[in-house]
């Protein structure tokens, strides 16, 4: 039985590489153990846990014990610095408050789960001597460890936001389905050298899992009635295909208590060209905000919705005569 972690910081929602890990870890293991490194505070994001949990679960990876967070295993990491002192072979194992560094934590969890596998990416490497050594000393067969080559960005360097969408929650916004993400990181398969990120691939799976989609789940994700989706299957994303829908679906009609934003709306649409563009659009929101317009009603009056694509998307989505029909209608 192959038994294996995975293992992020409570930095918030995954970068690629992480759910990279995360996916060849779930691809080899039988059995998986969630861990949350959060030893090292500066590491610790609020509500990162959550955003975690919440990736995975969108990627629809399983595991089967946890999350177990270190920040509540201090008790069991000074147990084992007491066999080995508060420094090993030079480095830190325990801090002077008393909690374990990562290397001591993560060792030791290593050995309480006998976990028999680690995967984990490149930057890693370095840190394979010393844990072997951590294991022996404390009497422990080491596990056997893979490092996987790491995702960088399209020129080479190190994977971020300026790149694109690096993170789960950044596809996710950019409308890539689940399935089209956990496709990508499984034919990166354990890449044993750093691969840059190739989002034409994501994209190309995004409207391939799109085209495989039956209307009803199509239908279902996006919120719409069936009778909408022939005219969104053009679609390449879901961001794209909610765009569409809420042009073809006229919202439920709404009343809407914001006359002076509504009527102001209208005078500055109505004056402005039939197709606005993503900056006239952005230049219309901005004369509103401007003014201290309640943008929320205005949205409500919009779509029939509290929430949806940015408000200039949805301006850009509807023509003027569709956008000013609404918005006469909730201020009737
Ligand atoms: N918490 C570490 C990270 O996020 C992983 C450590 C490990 O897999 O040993 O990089």
């Amino acid at each position: 039985m192959r038994r294996v972690r995975f293992a992020p910081s409570p930095t918030g929602s995954l970068h690629l590489g992480n759910a990279l890990t995360a996916v060849a870890n779930r691809a080899f293991g039988d059995w998986m153990l969630l861990r949350i490194d959060d030893t090292d505070p500066k590491r610790v994001v609020p509500g990162g846990e959550e955003a975690i949990v919440r990736d995975l679960r969108w990627l629809g990876i399983t595991w089967e014990e946890g999350p177990v967070r270190q920040s509540e295993r201090h008790e069991r990491y000074r147990q084992a610095a007491s066999r080995l002192g508060d420094r090993f072979d030079g480095i830190t194992l325990l801090r002077p408050d008393g909690t374990a560094t990562y290397h001591l934590a993560s060792v030791v969890d290593d050995i309480d789960f006998q976990i028999t596998h680690v995967i984990r990416g490149a930057d890693h490497r370095p840190n394979e001597v010393l844990h072997r050594r951590l294991h022996q000393a404390l009497g422990s067969e080491p596990p056997q460890y893979i490092h996987h080559g790491l995702i960088l960005g399209p020129d080479g360097r190190k994977l971020s936001k300026r790149h694109g969408p690096a993170s789960i929650a950044d596809l996710r916004e950019a409308g890539i389905p689940a399935h089209a993400v956990r496709a990508y990181l499984e034919e990166l398969d354990l890449p044993r050298h750093d691969v840059r990120v190739d989002f034409a691939r994501i994209r190309r799976l995004a409207v391939e899992t799109l085209a495989a989609m039956s209307d009803e789940t199509l239908a279902a994700l996006l919120g719409v009635p069936a009778r909408v989706i022939p005219a969104v299957r053009g679609a390449r994303d879901l961001k794209e295909a909610r765009e569409y829908a809420l042009i073809l679906s006229p919202p439920p009609p709404v009343e809407v208590d914001a006359r002076p934003t509504l009527e102001r709306f209208l005078e500055l649409r109505a004056g402005a060209c039939d197709q606005l563009d993503a900056e006239a659009a952005r230049a219309l929101v901005g004369e509103l905000k401007a003014v201290g317009a309640d943008l929320r009603a205005l949205r409500l009056a919009l779509t029939g919705r509290e929430r949806g694509p940015e408000l200039w998307a949805i301006l850009v989505a509807l023509p003027r005569h569709e956008a000013l029909r609404r918005v006469e209608r909730a201020l009737r």
